[in-house]
């Protein structure tokens, strides 16, 4: 039976609150992060135009696409970018970090945690505690790491966390968040060329001090993304985090299985460096891979990735053993392979 429309119920406070308290213990943070109200793209552009200004030198690592982007967003702030930068099939030796803040003093120190474009993770846990002792300010692109593994934001005492719900957490692509500590507010409350009044503006977003009750709902936050994320988020909570990192390591490690027993290898050359969220599978002279679509989570490599490699997106709601089963049937039958032997090989994986 339709119902009469009753109008539009704007967010209340307790969806607010509840929506804060879900992103703090996803996070394991004492401080309410800010609700970004958009994608997190967002995040991470108001993270660089707030940090960068001229006089700042910043170390930026570059293992994808999005490190790169994060880059130009500091320099245009005027920062002196520092970029450490290794080739696409693997990820930062967290010695080549140290060895860049040791030679250009920075203030601050970016990274991608997990890159679902290359299928590598980067040693954020490594990296922060360097940059930590040198009472660096650390800056984590976590968007695609949350969810798919350990992201314990005051026990290793990152300042800016970006995070997103649209790819480990099987939410909403239209909200986001970004966790900012003390230290890190500070920075960007010292730093002049911080943007205000913009979309762009951290520090016009910064929630109310600890155990204050909101007195209003910020009017920017999006009402149906803010709904979603919290049923996402509250589903996150009722399966355990811990199981929903479980569960996409055994996606990873089942989807290596399957490639290997259909002869082909992963993209990323140290298999302790595998991300959890993609698994990235080489293309070397195997015309039959080329494909320029995806077919379900099998996608081409991106930009300049393309041709180089096919990326398995078994993450969020695809991090099942179904999930992975069809990925590697799809490549099975790219090959013109059968595929139940590797099938085979991607349950016992996922069974152990
Ligand atoms: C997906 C992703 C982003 C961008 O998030 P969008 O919300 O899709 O713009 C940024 N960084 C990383 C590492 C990602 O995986």
């Amino acid at each position: 039976m339709s119902q009469p429309y009753k109008g539009f119920v704007p967010l209340t406070r307790s969806e607010y609150e509840t929506l804060t308290h879900l992103l703090s213990r996803l996070l394991s943070t004492e401080h309410a992060p800010v609700i970004i109200p958009g994608e997190a793209i967002l995040g991470i552009e108001a993270v660089a135009a707030g940090i960068s200004a001229p006089g700042r030198t910043i170390v930026n690592v570059v293992t994808g696409p999005y490190g790169s982007l994060f880059g130009q967003w500091l320099e245009r702030g005027g920062a002196t970018v520092i970029e450490v930068k290794v080739p696409f099939d693997e990820v930062v030796p967290a010695e080549e970090v140290a060895a860049a803040i040791e030679r250009y003093k920075p203030s601050a120190v970016s990274f991608v945690q997990a890159e679902v474009v290359t299928g590598g993770s980067n040693p954020a846990e490594e990296i922060i505690k360097i940059a930590r002792a040198h009472k660096l300010i650390t800056v984590s692109d976590s968007v695609s790491a949350v969810g798919g593994e350990a992201l314990p934001v005051d026990e290793w005492g990152v300042d800016f966390v970006a995070i997103g719900a649209q790819k480990a957490l099987a939410g909403p692509n239209g909200i986001s968040a970004v966790s900012i500590s003390p230290r890190g507010w500070k920075f960007l409350e010292s730093n002049a060329y911080a943007p205000r009044n913009s979309i762009l503006s951290l520090l016009d977003l910064k929630p109310s001090g600890k155990g204050t009750a909101p007195v209003r709902v910020p009017p920017n936050i999006p009402t149906l993304e803010a709904r979603a994320l919290i049923s996402a988020l509250t589903a996150i909570e009722s399966e355990g985090l811990e199981q929903v990192i479980k569960r996409h390591e055994q996606a990873a490690a089942s989807a290596i299985a399957g490639i290997q027993a259909l002869g082909l290898e992963p993209w990323q050359k140290d298999s302790k460096t595998y991300s959890t969220l993609t698994t990235t599978v080489r293309i070397s002279g195997e015309e039959k891979l080329h494909i320029d679509h995806p077919i379900g989570i099998v996608a081409p490599g991106d930009g300049e990735l393309f041709g180089q490699l096919l990326r398995i997106n078994h993450f969020g709601a695809n991090a099942s053993l179904s999930g992975v089963e069809e990925a590697v049937a799809t490549i099975a039958a790219l090959l013109n392979q059968d595929h139940e032997q590797a099938v085979q090989a991607v349950r016992l994986v996922w069974g152990k």
